[in-house]
């Protein structure tokens, strides 16, 4: 537990960093879980690089360090702008932000088993590109070209979809998924009676 909490520290540390004097604090933001009719909202592009939105990555951060989670969309903060931040290090010291993120090129595939802050408890096997090159705006609107690839490209690829209102059980069969969303189901009452 010291070791989430030490790691997070360092997120933080390095967001603080990005950001300078120009966010005061961060808060951890509720996340939306599944269900959630609002997970099926597409976000709007994001026009305006001011101090709202820089506050809004930097709490985005803290929530996804928060929840010990490797990425996260702003979907899933119930904000509707294309916006993503995601942080794949063990050290949870290279945060990556991206706005208004386009994949520009996509080759390969992999088998990655993935969960999300969305669906806690939850993994299942997805089948995506094994590397991509996006095109992206930090937060001063600057462009951005990362290429990425392995469990980086699989955090982004998933990240971009909730942005289209689309989640990673979306693409499992109806009846893996069902079997899935019981558990999740049961996971849930087991949680409330504790
Ligand atoms: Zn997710």
């Amino acid at each position: 537990m010291r070791d989430i909490l030490d790691r997070a520290r360092a997120g933080f540390y390095q967001v603080a960093r990005i950001f300078g004097a120009k966010v005061k604090s961060m808060s951890v933001l509720s996340i939306l879980e599944f269900p959630d009719p609002r997970l099926r909202t597409r976000a709007e592009p994001v026009r305006v690089f001011d101090a709202r939105l820089k506050q809004l990555v930097a709490d985005m951060f803290e929530t996804m360090y928060e929840a010990n989670g490797v990425g996260l969309a702003a979907t899933q903060v119930n904000v509707h702008q294309r916006v993503l931040v995601a942080d794949m290090s063990d050290e949870r010291n290279r945060p990556l932000a991206l706005i208004n993120a386009q994949i520009l090129e996509k080759s390969g595939s992999q088998v990655y088993q993935e969960g999300c802050l969305s669906f806690p408890g939850l993994y299942a096997d997805v089948t995506r590109a094994l590397e991509v090159k996006v095109k992206a705006q930090d937060v001063d609107g600057n462009e951005i070209i990362v290429e990425a690839e392995g469990p980086l490209a699989v955090c982004i690829q998933h990240e971009m979809d909730h942005l289209e209102g689309k989640v990673f059980v979306d693409y499992l069969s109806s009846l893996k998924r069902a079997l899935l969303l019981k558990r999740l189901d049961k996971q849930r009452k087991q949680a409330a009676s504790a």
